[in-house]
């Protein structure tokens, strides 16, 4: 706190992001990252990069990506917007078209930087529970809003719905923008970027943080209706005129482009997504059916609180959210299969885990 601080800034909570570990020798499972490298295409750009180009600016309008993202959607370049991260075009995204009379309707357990920046830019919003077991039910959002947003698959539950109830929610909800945060879309959901193209309502936001490995490079984009970019652009070109530096646009181009290795790494963490998920029910957890990078589980009698301590002391991370209502979960990120391994070997080690009653 300090007396040069604004009202507005006072009030503000901050959001906390995972633990990034100084120490070395950690089997980082708590921040959804890929583990496995960029596209070695990505890679060669990196690499080939002629620094004496820093000299210049970058392109403004990150005209090579979005082509790239336009070609690879199937959708024209003025349906595309980037930015640095997808938190950056989210934050855009509510300064753009959530300010209005009505609350801003959102689950009530979701991305949690999404009140982070309703507070930040003063939109009124609403959590609206989820059903048993955590499932979205988009027709519980049937009121009057200023602006429907959710993370399809939802974080931290890692559960996806289907394309048929978003379309059904834009056929009754027609007079406010409806986002939806496919951040985690590539690791077995359907995405919604098709249904952009007949509703003009829709925006679609992805990242390159997780199926394209490159979260340290910090690229995320929307897609949707032409008019909808148009007023994400006048909030960036309001705020930041080069937010993506010449190797983020570059290095992307050639992720988005190399689709095959795209697959590959995406098949091999979703197949060690049901190894893991199987393991770990042998121990004692039920986990959510997952269409993420993570599992949502939580272990039938251990506290997910010391559960998380003792893997953190074994210098395993998972994330854990002391929120009421999911404090008995850990949300683990799939790593490697080797990773997968120690997490499930370290937990065998755990003195109470094996005190449960399987029956
Ligand atoms: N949306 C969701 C649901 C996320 O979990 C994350 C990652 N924390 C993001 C958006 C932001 O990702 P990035 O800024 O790395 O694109």
């Amino acid at each position: 706190m300090s007396k040069y601080w604004s009202d507005a800034i006072q009030r503000l909570t901050p959001y906390v992001p995972g633990e990034q570990p100084k120490e070395i020798g950690i089997t980082k499972l708590n921040t959804n990252e890929n583990p496995y490298p960029p596209s070695p295409k990505a890679a060669a750009v990196i690499n080939g990069f002629d620094t004496a180009r820093l000299r210049l600016y970058s392109d403004p309008d990150c005209t090579r990506l979005k082509d790239a993202l336009a070609n690879h959607f199937d959708v024209a370049r003025e349906n595309v917007f980037v930015g640095n991260g997808s938190d950056e075009v989210l934050a855009h995204t509510f300064a753009a078209f959530f300010q209005h009379e009505h609350p801003l309707l959102l689950p009530e357990f979701t991305y949690s930087f999404y009140p982070v920046y309703c507070n930040l830019y003063n939109i009124a919003f609403k959590q609206i529970p989820l059903r048993d077991e955590f499932v979205l039910n988009l027709d519980d959002y049937a009121e009057p809003n200023g602006g429907i947003i959710f993370a399809n698959p939802n974080a931290p539950t890692s559960r996806a719905i289907e394309l048929g109830e978003i379309e059904a929610l834009l056929k009754r909800n027609t007079e406010s923008v409806v986002v939806v945060d496919e951040a985690y879309v590539d690791f077995g959901a359907a995405s919604a970027v098709e249904l952009t193209q007949r509703y003009d309502n829709l925006l679609v936001i992805q990242t390159l943080s997780k199926s394209r490995s490159l979260a340290g490079m910090r690229v995320g984009y929307a897609i949707g209706h032409a008019d909808l970019i148009a007023g994400l652009e006048r909030v960036k070109n309001s705020f930041n005129s080069y937010p993506l530096d010449m190797l983020a646009i570059e290095s992307a181009v050639a992720a988005i482009e190399d689709v095959d290795y795209f697959r590959e790494t995406t098949d091999k963490i979703m197949l060690t997504r049901e190894w893991t998920a199987e393991r770990l029910a042998e121990l004692g957890f039920i986990s959510l059916p997952s269409k993420t990078n993570f599992l949502f589980s939580r272990h039938r009698f251990l506290p997910a609180a010391e559960l998380m301590g003792y893997l953190r002391s074994n210098k395993v991370l998972v994330r854990y959210f002391s929120k009421p209502g999911i404090d008995h979960y850990l949300r683990i990120t799939i790593g490697t299969p080797e990773e997968m391994q120690l997490l499930i070997s370290t937990l065998e080690k755990h003195p109470d885990i094996f005190k449960m009653d399987v029956s």
